[in-house]
């Protein structure tokens, strides 16, 4: 009984590895995905010129919140609404979440007029 046992738990243990190594798989093409539609976007950010921590932003404001939706599912949507004809634009990490912020966007930010 027990070298059956053994082998079960062998064999399940590759059946995870293998999902798990399939799973990354998928996480890496939408990284690749995701990094095509930043360099396509210009590849830095719009407001101070940084190429690091490249992040997509949505220029009239998001319809869907970023952090309640998965990688995955964040990369797909920004494909159909590129598509759809939504206007996006690439802000580094720091531009990014200072949209919003106490100062109502990043200091190194230009004034925009807003109707
Ligand atoms: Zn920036």
């Amino acid at each position: 009984m027990e070298p059956d046992f053994l082998t079960e738990v062998q064999h399940s243990e590759r059946h995870n590895e293998g999902v798990r190594r399939r799973m990354s798989l998928r996480k890496e093409r939408y990284r690749f995905a995701m990094d095509m539609l930043i360099q396509h976007l210009g590849g830095k950010c719009a407001e101070c010129g940084s190429p690091l921590d490249p992040t997509i932003d949505h220029v009239d404001g998001a319809t869907w919140e970023r952090r309640a939706v998965s990688f995955m599912s964040r990369v797909r949507r920004y494909y159909e609404e590129y598509r759809a004809g939504v206007r996006l634009q690439v802000l580094c990490h720091d531009c990014n979440s200072a949209q919003g912020g106490p100062h109502g966007g990043c200091r190194r930010r230009r004034p925009v007029a807003r109707a």
